[in-house]
Parts: structure tokens; sequence; C-alpha cells
């Protein structure tokens, strides 16, 4: 299997071929194989400041990850914030109609679109998601991407994107099909990570597989502007890390200018950069006193935690070292318990009791408190508990909007 696709020599936003080299790290993908670790590049386009990963991710591979990441989607966080996200919908859109949401998940967006008074579909390629809007809230959805989905054109009203966009590796198709699909003065609704305000504060960091398009207002509304969309609204919430928009399909043919936020994304880009780096270097330093003092009391280590954290710690921290007893992985999703993650043994929680680890690593930035208090006041758990960022504390600074 093919990981990366050929690497793409101009912008698909403003097409300049002077793009710009910004921001390099590597994380470990699960492939029918086994597991790679591969390197990741950001670019900037220096023409409009769109900032895109490139090269992108061969789509056999894209079409893999999200495959395989069914049931552990469907476990995540649950899905915050939909209803002020409605709110803010019904406040600038004023007629009800048909609304389609792309990437729809487990339907929660369209269910309380549905009690606003909109006549609700989706789409989205997780199965085991889709099932569970079918059953949760009566919805019916179509299981595909976006342009093998049955719709007619000109049939929507309200077109909502979250946390969708990002995720596309065309988006200039994306907006062609959106046009398609809306009636006229149709509104299409987007929120995505706001490239500017993200957080660099744990090694998962936000510039991570599988997003390929890292979106500033500036670059938001450029392509929208390409696309014949007027802006209606937008905003982008202080302690929020997500730009939300509507905009609406025009009807005129208008001469398109786009802006070009190159200085600014150049400036916060390499911001994100240092900080990402020293964030790094504290946890690998974190990481080698306690492997030291580990090694020392022959303790047996064992991992809690499989996921996209886990294959970044792999990329970056000295685990192969023969005098670490590093006995294997714990995860809750019993997909993948009995198989092999990360070259380690993947064992359910029930096991705990009989590999008897004498340190548990938390392998998690946003679970770390959960995970370290399931562990002492559930699981009884005695032993040593290493956290990578260091003890939780109370009213955890980035996990408070989750
Ligand atoms: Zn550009």
């Amino acid at each position: 299997m093919r990981l990366l696709a050929e690497q793409g020599v101009d912008c698909a936003l403003c097409g300049s071929e002077r793009i710009r080299d910004s921001f390099q790290w590597r994380e470990f993908i699960s492939t029918p194989p086994g597991i790679e670790s591969v390197g990741m590049n950001v670019f900037i386009c220096d023409g409009c400041g769109f900032i895109f990963l490139n090269p992108q991710p061969d789509a056999e591979l894209l079409d893999y990850y999200y495959r395989t990441n069914e049931k552990k989607l469907i476990e995540g966080p649950s899905l915050y914030y939909r209803e002020q996200q409605v709110e803010f919908i019904a406040s600038l859109v004023k007629s009800r109609g048909n609304a389609f949401d792309a990437g729809c998940f487990d339907g929660t967006f369209l269910h309380y679109l549905k009690e606003a008074g909109w006549s609700v579909s989706g789409c989205d390629l997780n199965e085991a998601a889709l099932e569970v809007c079918r059953t949760r809230y009566g919805i019916e959805t179509q299981k595909g991407a976006i342009d093998n989905v049955v719709l007619e054109d000109g049939s929507i009203d309200l077109l909502t994107f979250v946390h969708f966009l990002e995720h596309v590796t065309d988006p200039n198709k994306v907006f062609e099909w959106s046009r398609r699909k809306l009636a006229e003065g149709g509104h299409l609704y987007i929120m995505v990570p706001d490239a500017e305000r993200m957080f660099s504060n744990s090694i998962y960091g936000f510039f991570s597989f599988p997003h390929i398009n890292y979106f500033t207002l500036v670059s938001l509304k450029n392509y929208l502007v390409k696309h014949g969309f007027d802006i209606v609204s937008a905003r982008a919430k202080e302690d929020f890390e997500f730009i939300e928009l509507i905009a609406r399909k025009s009807g005129e043919n208008k001469e398109v200018k786009l802006l070009n936020d190159y200085e600014s994304a150049s400036v916060f880009m390499a911001r994100y950069a240092k900080k990402w780096q020293k964030g790094l270097d504290d946890f690998i330093g974190r990481f080698v006193d306690g492997k030291k003092r580990w090694i020392e009391k022959k303790s047996k280590v064992l991992l809690w935690g499989a996921g996209i954290h886990t294959s970044k710690v792999f990329s970056y921290l000295p685990l192969d070292d023969d005098d670490l007893k590093l006995i294997g992985i714990i995860d809750n999703d019993d997909s993948i318990q009995g198989g092999e993650s990360c070259g380690l043994m993947v064992y359910s929680p029930a096991e705990l009791g009989v590999l008897k680890p004498d340190v548990i690593l938390v392998s998690s930035y946003w679970y770390a408190e959960e995970i370290g208090r399931e562990l002492r006041e559930e699981m009884n758990y005695k032993g040593e508990i290493f956290y990578f960022y260091g003890r939780p504390t109370k009213g955890h600074p980035i996990a408070r909007d989750y």
C-alpha cells in the first residue's frame, strides 16, 4: 500500500506555485501490513497563506484509516457543543427546510437540527456511527462520501460541515458540490479547527493525520468567496479552538479577489513549531528520567491506551531499550485486544490483575485524569502511575470543552 500521494506542487486555493515548507513531524499509522512511521509535512502558500499537508495521505490509506477506526470513533468523546451550534445557525438562518450534514457521524447534530425544525439527512463513512444515528434518533442517512450519495441538485437549504473540511483531500471539489446541491440562497454552515489557535500542549498537537487542511478565518473565507458564497457571519471565540461560519450561496457572478495572510500564518506556525518542540523535549525528558528509575528497579511497565497518542509516543520516545521491561498495552477497545499495536500485545483492562505491572504509563492527554481515577478507584491499582504531561490538575486547561 502506498502511504502518501505525490507531493503537490501548487496551492489548491489560489493556484500559486510558491509554497513553503513549514512544520514537520512523524507519527505511526496503521496499515494492513502493520504499523509504519510516516513523516508528515505542512506547507504554507506564499500567495494566499493557506496551510495544508503535503504530500497528502494516499486515498487507499485514508479509506483504511476510516474503516478500521469505526469502533474507536464511536466510543470517542461525545459530541460537545452541538446545541450551541444549532442555536447559532437558527439565529441567522430564519427559514427552515432540508438540511444535510456531510460527515454526520452518530447524528447528534442532525438531531438538534431536527428539533429546531429542519428536515434532516446526512452521510458518513462510519457504518457503526450511522447505526447509532438510526437507532438513537430515528434519522435515516446514507453511507458514503459526498460524491457518491444520492442527493438531488438544488434540493438542500442548509448544508453543514462539522469537523469535515479539515479531512477532505480536495476542498474545491467539496465547495463545487455544495453549490450544486444547495438551493438558490441556501446556507452553508462550517465548523473547523482554527489553525491560528491550535494548541501544541501535547505530543498530539493539532497537526496530525488525518487532518489535511488547516484553515484560518482568512483561508476559509477565501475558499467560500472563490466558489460563489457570501459570508453571513463567522465567529472564533477566544476560549475555543474552532471557527464557525455561515455562508450563503450567491446568485451573482462576482469578481473574486482573494486575501493573503501568509505573513500572519508563517508567524503563528513558527510559534507553534517552537512551542511544540519545547513540549516534546519536556515530554521526552520526563520519560527518560522515569525510564532510568524503572530499569534500576526492574519494573514491569505497561502502557495504557493504544490510540493516536500512543502512535506518536512510539515515534518519539526511546522505548526499544532492551533493559526496559515494557510488557504490553491495555486498551478498552475489544476489537484490538489480543492483537498487536506498535509491536506490543494489546490486553483488556480485566487482565490487569494477571499482568501485575509496577508502572502504568498513561498514554493520553485528554483523558489522563479520568484514566488515573479509574485505575485507583475502580481497579484498585496500587503501583506507579506515570503521566506523560505530569499529574493532571483540576480544571484541565484544554479538556474543558470536551
Ligand atoms: Zn495559495
